[in-house]
């Protein structure tokens, strides 16, 4: 794009979309009408939508990047992604990823938590077509766990997608975006061929398949930018590996782990 050798490539990342308070916020929920403008301009600006197993593919040299690609993700699997995001990404011809976590889905919710799709609404977005990546097993932030937990995160929400799909699942999505090099070496052996992070930054053909980056979508995104992420403008290309501030981060918060045994509040980034 614009002569640049690497061209932006927006991977979106949705949580709800409705007007219901997700984690306590809004923050997180797009409504159903912009939703549906976004997803209108997308087609209108001629994208070619791609599942992130078809990205990935991209990633590792094994196929090559359709013209002007754009990537949909949803993550946490919130039950208007079936309901209210479907038919919407179906009326305009789009496909998506879905990132749900495993133990979550057709489970009663725990008190103040939020709900999520059951295994019929997961085998209907399958049946259309979006493919189904896991984002863990309970959503913990994977970077601060041992090795037997980090495989129950990893390898058994795999098995548990696999077990009720009946299709391999490829893509994985780290919880509030956070990896570290033992996660990303977990998630590899697992059998997974790829992640998702967040990053806040647009991909690229050059762009780490084990933490492909992602710009997370607000309720106040609106369509302008959207606009701007198509264009290629508003974000930074991503970069290869971790930058200092997030090991610092992460530092912090296995020391607090260390003193709260309770799962940790965080509130940023999210995902
Ligand atoms: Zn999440």
């Amino acid at each position: 794009m614009n002569g640049s050798p690497r061209a932006a490539v927006p991977v979106l990342c949705y949580h709800s979309i409705g007007d219901v308070r997700r984690d306590g916020t809004l923050r997180w929920s797009v409504s159903p009408g912009d939703f549906d403008e976004q997803m209108a301009l997308i087609r209108e600006r001629g994208r070619t939508p791609m599942t992130v197993g078809g990205y990935a593919a991209v990633l590792h040299g094994l196929a090559s990047l359709p013209p002007r690609p754009v990537l949909i993700t949803f993550d946490d699997g919130f039950p208007d992604l079936a309901e209210t995001a479907l038919p919407v990404l179906l009326r305009h011809r789009l496909t998506a990823t879905a990132y749900v976590i495993a133990a979550r889905v057709g489970a009663a919710p725990l008190p103040d938590a939020d709900p999520s799709l059951d295994w019929d609404q997961l085998r209907e977005l399958q049946a259309h077509g979006l493919e189904i990546g896991s984002h863990s097993r309970s959503h913990r932030a994977l970077d601060c766990l041992r090795p037997a937990e980090l495989h129950q995160e990893i390898v058994e929400s795999r098995q548990m997608l696999e077990a009720v799909t009946g299709t391999a699942v490829h893509s994985f999505a780290y919880p509030y975006g956070y990896h570290s090099p033992a996660v990303r070496t977990t998630v590899r052996a697992a059998g997974y061929t790829s992640a998702c992070a967040v990053k806040n930054a647009l991909s690229h053909s050059g762009d780490d398949v084990f933490a492909i980056a992602r710009v997370l979508i607000e309720r106040d995104t609106g369509v302008a930018g959207i606009e701007a992420l198509l264009q290629g403008t508003g974000r930074p290309l991503a970069w290869r590996g971790e930058r200092l501030r997030t090991r610092g981060w992460r530092a912090y918060r296995r020391a607090r782990q260390l003193v709260h045994t309770a799962r940790p509040r965080l509130s940023h980034p999210t995902s």
